[in-house]
């Protein structure tokens, strides 16, 4: 009798209202081009992937939805209503004077409460670039929970967006050195 392999994987998706932050950023084009400082009321949703052997348990799910919002809330909040800039681009300068920051990109000059920036570690501050870096973070703080992989789309306006996946290293499930197999003496 033919038997038909079946597998299925669930996934835990979340996109609450107050997923989102609003904030300011510029991205930079090229060399000569850059846009000018504006803002988005950006969107979050995170998809929470398990891996095999975790296993939904007795009651039937996974791990409380409330474990996973509260971290997200968190960590969109440390964006909102910040102006966000890009440290790892070469030609972004960032000088503290103490309760100020000055910031200077090719011939513009802005100064800034240093408690109202983010100092992202990302060359553009593109919904590209901001996915992955969430996904990154909530990984990270997600991995204990068994989880395989993580995706995060951010949306700057409706339906324009990108979303990043960040998966989990399988150490462990997959053997990182060859086997060696001992023949019979
Ligand atoms: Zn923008």
């Amino acid at each position: 009798m033919k038997t038909i392999a079946q597998s299925s994987q669930t996934v835990l998706i979340l996109e609450k209202q107050n997923f989102k932050f609003s904030a300011a950023h510029f991205l930079i084009f090229d060399q000569h081009t850059a846009e000018r400082l504006h803002g988005h009321n950006y969107r979050v949703k995170v998809e929470i992937h398990f891996s095999a052997r975790s296993e939904i348990n007795e009651k039937g799910y996974f791990i409380d939805f409330n474990v996973f919002k509260k971290i997200i809330k968190k960590t969109v909040d440390a964006w909102d209503e910040m102006v966000l800039l890009p440290q790892n681009h070469q030609d972004m300068k960032f000088f503290t004077q103490g309760p100020s920051l000055e910031v200077r990109f090719r011939d513009r000059f802005y100064v800034f409460p240093v408690n109202e920036v983010v100092l992202l570690p990302l060359t553009n501050t593109s919904v590209e670039q901001m996915s992955a870096l969430l996904g990154e973070i909530l990984l990270k703080e997600f991995l204990t929970y068994g989880i395989s992989a993580v995706q995060v789309t951010v949306e700057e306006t409706n339906g324009q967006g990108a979303k990043s996946t960040q998966y989990a290293k399988t150490t462990g499930d997959v053997p990182s050195e060859p086997l060696l197999v001992r023949a019979h003496e």
